[in-house]
């Protein structure tokens, strides 16, 4: 297999980049740092809120994770819900579903008022079950999700085999079947949410931040571009967040995942999918026009890709991606690949994000580790820091992604 450098994901190739300007202004109200989803939508909220805000980006729009993702908005934790209260309590776990909820209702609305064209529909999301063990595993994550309200239901195997247009292989023996979750093309919603911000007032530009420094109760942003003095900064970099966040560096760790999609085939699947048919986990869907974007399989790197920041696909990990499909549904047929590619997640200890203050940087918000799993928090992580960056204090909605909680202590990373 021959692999290019940092190849473009299935996203970037079907819908190009805008082009940010290289003119970047001396001065801003609000600095945000980081063109991707999450940067995206905190332009939106403080460009709502008529504070003009100022978007930098490094490479362009949609760069990073969000633009190399899988298209999933799958409502709820990183881990499976049972996992997630067993590590961070119960009253965390239901308030993170609860900020996913919240989130997943406002991308609705601003999808609808700003007319966002990005592919988004609600098809539901099946996680299978491979074996008896996870079959079983399934029911006491669905326990959890009913317990506290929370939609989520058990599907035997001839109730999976009804929702997917090829058989089944035998191992496959049901699935959790998550109604309302939804699939997207994640970098158009990154270039139309930055477009509605322009709409409202925002501006963007094309620049590196190297260095985000508060000075005499300012922030200065230095870039390679020149200086912006700010009366606050925002930075959703993510996976390169430990460049800008010193004291971030042993709490968000950089994390490669990859990916590969095939040349469009009939329709097999309608929902989102995930399994475990290793121990990293896999995933995929089928787009409109037909493709299957996949997946995972993070367990065959070395390492895991735990640390690696070259976002380039790998021949190990391409080559067990391509087992996955014809293992799990052997009458699917061929599949060609048509593109293959990587990008950087970011993993925090607890398998929940971080979104605070930054610590020792006052005036300086940031939010980041989002565990392969960041677009069902995005709308919602917006608006709340657009609504810290403006008041200076952050919202209690924030209160289990601070960095000072008990479950985000190092040194043990355990992905
Ligand atoms: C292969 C893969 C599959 C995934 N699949 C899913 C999925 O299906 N569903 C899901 O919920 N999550 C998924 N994720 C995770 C999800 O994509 C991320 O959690 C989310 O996109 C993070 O968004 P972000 O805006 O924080 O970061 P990013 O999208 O990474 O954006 C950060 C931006 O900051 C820019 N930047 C970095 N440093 C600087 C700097 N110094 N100055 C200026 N700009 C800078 C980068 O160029 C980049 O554009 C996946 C991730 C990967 C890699």
């Amino acid at each position: 297999m021959s692999v290019t450098h940092d190849p473009q994901s299935y996203w970037q190739a079907t819908a190009p980049a805008p082009v940010f300007p290289i003119d970047l202004p001396s001065t801003a109200n609000i600095v945000v740092v980081g063109g991707g989803f999450f940067g995206a939508a905190t332009t939106y909220f403080l460009a709502r809120a008529g504070a003009a805000p100022l978007l930098i980006e490094q490479a362009a729009p949609a760069y990073g994770a969000t633009g190399r993702n899988g298209g999933f908005h799958v409502v709820g934790t990183a881990e499976g819900y049972a996992d997630a209260i067993a590590r961070l309590g119960r009253d965390t776990a239901r308030a993170m579903m609860q900020i996913t909820l919240d989130s997943r209702a406002l991308l609705r609305q601003t999808l609808a008022e700003e007319q966002i064209a990005c592919d988004y529909r609600e098809p539901g999301h099946l996680t299978l079950a491979l074996g008896e063990e996870q079959y079983v595993d399934l029911q006491r994550h669905i326990a959890a999700l009913r317990a506290d309200g929370f939609a989520a239901e058990l599907l035997d195997r001839q109730q999976t085999q009804a929702l997917i247009r090829t058989p089944l292989s035998e191992e496959i023996t049901g699935a959790l079947y998550g109604p309302e979750n939804a699939l997207l093309h994640s970098a158009r919603l990154v270039y139309g949410l930055i477009a509605a911000a322009q709409r409202h007032g925002a501006r963007v530009a094309m620049a590196r931040a190297a260095h985000v420094v508060p000075h005499n109760g300012h922030v200065r942003v230095i870039t390679n571009y020149g200086v912006v003095e700010a009366g606050a900064a925002v930075v959703t970099v993510n996976a390169w967040t430990r460049d800008l966040v010193p004291a971030l560096r042993d709490v968000i760790t950089p994390v490669r995942g990859q990916a590969l999609a095939y040349a469009p085939i009939s329709r097999v699947f309608e929902q989102g999918i995930g399994a475990s048919a290793t121990p990293t986990g896999e995933y995929w869907h089928q787009t409109p026009d037909g493709s299957i974007v996949i997946g995972g399989c993070r367990a065959h790197a070395p390492g895991r890709d735990v640390g690696v920041t070259e976002p380039v696909p790998t021949p190990e990990v391409m080559a067990a991606i391509e087992q996955i499909l014809p293992r799990l549904f052997p009458q699917i047929g061929n599949l060609n690949v048509m593109r293959r590619w990587a990008g950087l997640m970011a993993f925090t200890a607890d398998y929940a994000p971080v979104a605070d203050a930054a610590p020792e940087m006052p005036g300086v918000w940031v939010a980041g580790g989002f565990c392969g799993h960041g677009m069902p928090f995005g709308m919602r992580f917006g608006q709340l820091l657009a609504e810290a960056a403006l008041t200076g204090v952050a919202p209690v909605a924030l209160a289990p992604f601070r960095v000072a909680r008990p479950t985000l202590q190092p040194p043990q990373h355990q992905q």
